[in-house]
Parts: C-alpha cells; sequence; structure tokens
C-alpha cells in the first residue's frame, strides 16, 4: 500500500469524522435532479447554491458487450438412471452488465446526504446509460458537455487471454507521453474489434484538441489518484484482497471529448479467477462503489 501524502492523510482523518457524524443524524432523502438546490445558511434565508455535476459513465452497452469473462463450472447432476455425473457448465460474466450495476452503486452512495452536507453543495448524478444500450462515446461526451459536469467517471472492467492479470487500473486523460499513445493504440484496435463506433480521429487531431484540454490535466490525475487510493483503501479495510496496477496516461476519446476532468476506472480483470470472485460478491461490488463515491468526495473538496 502507498503511504499517504500530509493533505491526504489529514483531508482521509476529516472526511471519516465528518462521514461517521453525518451518517449517524437522520437519513434524509436527496433528490439529485433539480438543477439548482436551496441550502438555508445560518442566518435563515435560503441561497441558491448550484450543485456540484458527477458524471457516472457505465461503459458499453447494447450490441457492445465489453470485456466478457469466460470459465467453466463443475456442477453435479442426476441422470435418468438415479446416477450421478459431474459435467461441466459454461459461465460468463459480461462487462456492460457490470459496470452498469457498480454505478447504480455509486450514484446510491452519492446520494446520500452526508456527501451534500461534508462539501456544502449537493452532488447532481447523471448516468450516461441507465439501461442496456449501446450509447456512442460522442453522445456521452455530449450528456458530459450539456450538464457542465465537474468531473467526468467512465466505469469499466478488463479481461485479458492468459487469466493471470488481475487489479485496479485508473487511466486519465494525457496527452504528453508515448504511453498515452499506445493505450490510444490499443483503445482503437479494441474498438476496431468491435466493429462500432467508427473513429476518424488522427492522433494528430487528437493531439491539437487535447491541447485545449490541458488545463483539466491537473485535476484529472488528482481525480486518478484520490480515486485510486480510496477504492484501494476501502476494499482491503473490508477486507478484501486487490492487486493495485497503479494509475496510467491515456488518450481517450470520451474524457478528451467530455472537456471536464475525468478519470477511467478499470475495475478488475473479468478473465482472472479471484478478481470474478471479487466482482461478483455484492458485498465487494459494495466496497468498491463505496470507494468511487468517497473518491469523488474527497476529489470534489481538493479540487476547490
Ligand atoms: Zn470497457
Amino acid at each position: 500500500m502507498k503511504s499517504r501524502t500530509p493533505v491526504t492523510a489529514q483531508l482521509g482523518k476529516t472526511v471519516r469524522i465528518l462521514n461517521a457524524f453525518f451518517l449517524s443524524v437522520v437519513f434524509v432523502v436527496f433528490t439529485t435532479s433539480p438543477a439548482v438546490s436551496a441550502i438555508t445558511p445560518k442566518g435563515g434565508s435560503k441561497t441558491a447554491v448550484a450543485p456540484y455535476v458527477v458524471i457516472l459513465d457505465p461503459g458499453h452497452g447494447g450490441s457492445d458487450t465489453g470485456a466478457v469473462g469466460v470459465w467453466q463450472m463443475q456442477s453435479s447432476a442426476q441422470n435418468s438412471a438415479q446416477s450421478s455425473s459431474n459435467s461441466t457448465r459454461k459461465q460468463r460474466l459480461v462487462e456492460k452488465e457490470v459496470v452498469l450495476d457498480l454505478a447504480r452503486r455509486v450514484q446510491i452512495e452519492l446520494e446520500n446526504e452526508a456527501f451534500a452536507k461534508a462539501l456544502g453543495r449537493p452532488i447532481r448524478i447523471v448516468l450516461t446509460r441507465e439501461s442496456d444500450g449501446f450509447v456512442s462515446l460522442d453522445q456521452r461526451a455530449f450528456i458530459a458537455r450539456q450538464a457542465k459536469a465537474d468531473l467526468f467517471v467512465s466505469l469499466h472492467a478488463n479481461a485479458e487471454t492468459t487469466g493471470s492479470v488481475r487489479g485496479f487500473e485508473i487511466y486519465y486523460l494525457d496527452n504528453s507521453s508515448k504511453e498515452s499513445y499506445s493505450h490510444h493504440e490499443t483503445l482503437h484496435q479494441r474498438r476496431k474489434k468491435i466493429g462500432k463506433p467508427k473513429h476518424k480521429d488522427s492522433k494528430l487531431a487528437l493531439l491539437l484538441r487535447s491541447i485545449a484540454t490541458d488545463s483539466t490535466l491537473n485535476h484529472s490525475k488528482l481525480a486518478a489518484k484520490t480515486l485510486q487510493k480510496s477504492i484501494l483503501n476501502e476494499i482491503r479495510d473490508d477486507g478484501y484482497t486487490v492487486k493495485d496496477r497503479g494509475i496510467r496516461r491515456a488518450l481517450l476519446q470520451v474524457l478528451l471529448d467530455a472537456e471536464t476532468p475525468g478519470v477511467l476506472i478499470e475495475a478488475l480483470y473479468l478473465s482472472h479467477p479471484q478478481d470474478r470472485k471479487l466482482i461478483q460478491h455484492p458485498q465487494a461490488r459494495n466496497s468498491i462503489a463505496s470507494g468511487i463515491a468517497k473518491g469523488i468526495l474527497k476529489y470534489l473538496i481538493l479540487s476547490e
């Protein structure tokens, strides 16, 4: 586990104290729908406070399944002669379903009144998709721009062919490294396999457009660091084992076009048996969601 910086450690402590305090008060249903909410200061009169806007972007959907974890499961079956026999059943875990469920859990966490009170401002949460439908990268980015988002969090899960790679990765938008370009290539190849959406952007076009988003770089970096630490702490505090695969830079189309600080979380590998077990466990999934929500809260406080 990485050591905490003094500022983050202090913040973490403060947030825990705030959480402990506010979670002990009566839960009040907090609606995320109004664009502007009223908060009553000590003086008495109500003041309109613009909410923070957080976009949760469950990746893929519809015909685009995303990564798929496939494995064989042993099952015993009774045949007609009353003797038992062993057979194997093929199991599948699909990224588009995992990340939509995860996004909903993060939304529930963020809608807790304690978060808005800790921030002194409400949080409006917008999901780029709420069902199993295809949403293009352009549409996702458009939703973020329209909502004037403060943070864009794209949720994904990973898979690879050997079944030996596991862990959490977080990407943020950065046009200044070779690593970014290699990840850009990887993502393009992944999209080619899927077949859609088709992107015509050249590397140069992406580079030129990303210059305009340089101002968001430090915030995206901060969000990546804060979220990674918060997610890993939360999962490990709840007694689960998870591997930290670190923070990576990438030229990601959806983050680029969203024109707001943003990160892309690759939550575990569906192709690894232990990661799969973890992501299938509802309590562990809640831990991940809680880590993401607390990371978002910390980021919003730090980014002020
Ligand atoms: Zn994905």
